[in-house]
Protein backbone atom coordinates (compact mmCIF):
# COMPACT_ATOMS: atom_id res chain seq x y z
CA UNK A 1 0.00 0.00 0.00
CA UNK A 2 1.58 3.38 -1.13
CA UNK A 3 1.74 5.48 2.02
CA UNK A 4 1.11 9.46 1.83
CA UNK A 5 4.27 10.99 2.85
CA UNK A 6 4.76 13.57 5.53
CA UNK A 7 5.62 17.08 4.45
CA UNK A 8 8.47 19.64 5.84
CA UNK A 9 6.76 21.22 9.08
CA UNK A 10 4.55 18.08 10.08
CA UNK A 11 6.19 17.79 13.95
CA UNK A 12 6.64 13.79 13.55
CA UNK A 13 9.76 14.71 11.36
CA UNK A 14 11.25 16.34 14.37
CA UNK A 15 10.70 13.37 16.89
CA UNK A 16 13.54 11.29 17.41
CA UNK A 17 12.53 7.63 15.94
CA UNK A 18 12.59 5.14 19.14
CA UNK A 19 14.21 1.57 18.36
CA UNK A 20 11.97 -1.12 17.80
CA UNK A 21 12.04 -5.23 18.50
CA UNK A 22 10.62 -7.72 16.06
CA UNK A 23 7.41 -7.50 18.11
CA UNK A 24 7.00 -4.37 16.54
CA UNK A 25 3.07 -4.10 15.39
CA UNK A 26 2.86 -4.95 11.41
CA UNK A 27 6.36 -4.49 10.83
CA UNK A 28 6.93 -6.72 7.73
CA UNK A 29 3.64 -4.78 6.16
CA UNK A 30 5.32 -1.17 7.43
CA UNK A 31 8.46 -2.12 5.19
CA UNK A 32 6.73 -3.60 2.20
CA UNK A 33 4.32 -0.62 2.30
CA UNK A 34 7.61 2.07 2.73
CA UNK A 35 9.37 -0.08 -0.63
CA UNK A 36 6.20 0.61 -2.34
CA UNK A 37 5.69 4.50 -1.26
CA UNK A 38 9.56 5.12 -1.93
CA UNK A 39 9.39 3.61 -5.34
CA UNK A 40 6.16 5.19 -6.42
CA UNK A 41 7.45 8.78 -5.40
CA UNK A 42 10.90 7.75 -7.39
CA UNK A 43 13.08 8.17 -4.24
CA UNK A 44 16.35 6.07 -3.16
CA UNK A 45 15.91 6.22 0.59
CA UNK A 46 12.83 6.83 2.87
CA UNK A 47 12.86 6.93 6.39
CA UNK A 48 9.76 5.82 8.97
CA UNK A 49 9.17 9.27 10.45
CA UNK A 50 8.22 10.32 7.00
CA UNK A 51 5.41 7.64 7.06
CA UNK A 52 4.21 9.26 10.11
CA UNK A 53 5.96 6.78 12.23
CA UNK A 54 8.67 7.78 14.67
CA UNK A 55 10.62 4.78 14.85
CA UNK A 56 14.27 3.84 14.08
CA UNK A 57 13.96 2.55 10.74
CA UNK A 58 14.95 3.83 6.89
CA UNK A 59 15.18 1.76 3.09
CA UNK A 60 17.80 2.61 0.49
CA UNK A 61 18.03 1.55 -2.85
CA UNK A 62 20.62 3.46 -4.67
CA UNK A 63 19.99 1.96 -8.00
CA UNK A 64 19.41 4.90 -9.48
CA UNK A 65 23.38 5.84 -8.91
CA UNK A 66 24.61 2.68 -10.03
CA UNK A 67 27.68 2.50 -11.88
CA UNK A 68 31.36 1.38 -11.31
CA UNK A 69 32.05 3.01 -8.17
CA UNK A 70 28.83 2.94 -6.79
CA UNK A 71 27.53 -0.71 -6.79
CA UNK A 72 23.32 -0.92 -5.65
CA UNK A 73 22.80 -0.79 -2.31
CA UNK A 74 19.09 -1.83 -1.63
CA UNK A 75 19.08 -3.01 2.57
CA UNK A 76 16.87 -2.35 5.54
CA UNK A 77 18.34 -0.39 8.53
CA UNK A 78 16.76 -0.78 11.81
CA UNK A 79 17.78 0.70 15.36
CA UNK A 80 20.75 1.89 13.24
CA UNK A 81 24.20 3.63 14.84
CA UNK A 82 26.43 5.42 13.08
CA UNK A 83 29.69 4.40 14.86
CA UNK A 84 32.35 6.74 12.99
CA UNK A 85 32.29 9.09 10.18
CA UNK A 86 35.36 10.01 8.57
CA UNK A 87 36.84 10.79 5.05
CA UNK A 88 37.24 14.23 3.52
CA UNK A 89 34.02 16.06 3.58
CA UNK A 90 32.26 16.68 0.02
CA UNK A 91 29.26 18.49 -0.78
CA UNK A 92 26.58 16.96 -2.83
CA UNK A 93 23.18 18.31 -3.96
CA UNK A 94 20.43 16.81 -1.67
CA UNK A 95 16.81 16.84 -1.81
CA UNK A 96 13.86 14.96 -0.01
CA UNK A 97 10.81 13.53 -0.86
CA UNK A 98 9.00 15.44 2.81
CA UNK A 99 10.43 18.78 1.04
CA UNK A 100 9.51 18.63 -2.64
CA UNK A 101 11.51 20.92 -5.76
CA UNK A 102 14.37 22.06 -3.22
CA UNK A 103 17.62 20.80 -3.75
CA UNK A 104 20.78 22.34 -1.94
CA UNK A 105 24.20 21.40 -1.46
CA UNK A 106 24.62 19.26 1.85
CA UNK A 107 28.85 19.24 3.12
CA UNK A 108 29.01 15.36 4.72
CA UNK A 109 31.72 13.06 5.61
CA UNK A 110 32.45 10.65 2.79
CA UNK A 111 32.75 7.65 4.57
CA UNK A 112 30.91 6.08 7.88
CA UNK A 113 30.77 2.99 9.74
CA UNK A 114 27.11 1.76 10.75
CA UNK A 115 25.78 -0.92 13.22
CA UNK A 116 22.38 -2.04 12.56
CA UNK A 117 19.85 -4.46 12.72
CA UNK A 118 18.15 -6.10 9.21
CA UNK A 119 14.42 -6.78 8.74
CA UNK A 120 15.31 -10.81 10.95
CA UNK A 121 17.10 -8.65 13.64
CA UNK A 122 20.83 -9.86 12.47
CA UNK A 123 22.76 -7.05 13.98
CA UNK A 124 25.14 -6.16 11.56
CA UNK A 125 28.50 -3.88 11.37
CA UNK A 126 29.35 -2.36 8.07
CA UNK A 127 31.43 0.61 6.48
CA UNK A 128 29.88 2.74 3.52
CA UNK A 129 31.54 5.15 1.37
CA UNK A 130 29.96 7.40 -1.36
CA UNK A 131 26.79 7.43 -2.74
CA UNK A 132 25.12 5.02 -0.29
CA UNK A 133 27.27 6.73 2.38
CA UNK A 134 25.11 9.77 1.94
CA UNK A 135 21.78 8.31 1.35
CA UNK A 136 22.37 6.63 4.78
CA UNK A 137 23.65 9.89 6.67
CA UNK A 138 20.01 11.66 5.07
CA UNK A 139 18.15 8.70 6.05
CA UNK A 140 19.87 8.51 9.73
CA UNK A 141 18.98 12.32 10.18
CA UNK A 142 15.30 11.75 9.48
CA UNK A 143 15.25 9.02 12.05
CA UNK A 144 17.26 11.93 14.85
CA UNK A 145 14.53 14.33 13.80
CA UNK A 146 16.71 16.54 11.72
CA UNK A 147 16.60 17.48 7.40
CA UNK A 148 19.00 17.84 4.80
CA UNK A 149 18.14 22.07 4.99
CA UNK A 150 19.68 21.99 8.74
CA UNK A 151 22.93 21.28 7.45
CA UNK A 152 22.52 24.72 5.06
CA UNK A 153 23.76 28.23 6.02
CA UNK A 154 21.51 30.41 7.82
CA UNK A 155 21.89 32.79 4.93
CA UNK A 156 20.61 30.22 2.59
CA UNK A 157 17.82 28.89 4.78
CA UNK A 158 16.45 32.21 5.57
CA UNK A 159 16.58 32.57 1.53
CA UNK A 160 13.57 29.20 1.23
CA UNK A 161 11.95 30.09 4.60
CA UNK A 162 8.73 31.08 2.23
CA UNK A 163 9.21 28.05 0.14
CA UNK A 164 9.40 25.95 3.14
CA UNK A 165 6.33 27.81 4.55
CA UNK A 166 4.23 27.08 1.40
CA UNK A 167 5.32 23.49 1.61
CA UNK A 168 3.33 23.06 5.61
CA UNK A 169 0.63 24.21 3.75
CA UNK A 170 0.71 21.77 1.24
CA UNK A 171 1.27 24.34 -1.66
CA UNK A 172 3.84 21.96 -3.78
CA UNK A 173 2.34 19.78 -6.61
CA UNK A 174 3.79 16.34 -6.76
CA UNK A 175 2.84 13.47 -8.40
CA UNK A 176 2.77 11.65 -5.16
CA UNK A 177 0.38 11.86 -1.93
CA UNK A 178 1.36 14.12 1.14
CA UNK A 179 0.27 14.31 4.26
CA UNK A 180 0.09 18.44 5.49
CA UNK A 181 0.83 19.13 8.68
CA UNK A 182 -2.61 20.39 9.98
CA UNK A 183 -3.20 23.80 9.86
CA UNK A 184 -4.56 25.87 12.83
ZN1 LIG B 1 14.60 13.07 3.27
Amino acid sequence: MILPIVAFGDPVLRKIGENIGPDYPKLAELIANMWETMYHAHGVGLAAPQVGKAINLFIIDTEAFENEDYPNEKKVFINAEILEENGERWEYEEGCLSIPHIRENVSRHAKLRIRYQNETFETIEEAYDGIAARVIQHEYDHCKGKLFVDHISQLKRRLLKNKLIAISKGAARVDYKMRIPATR
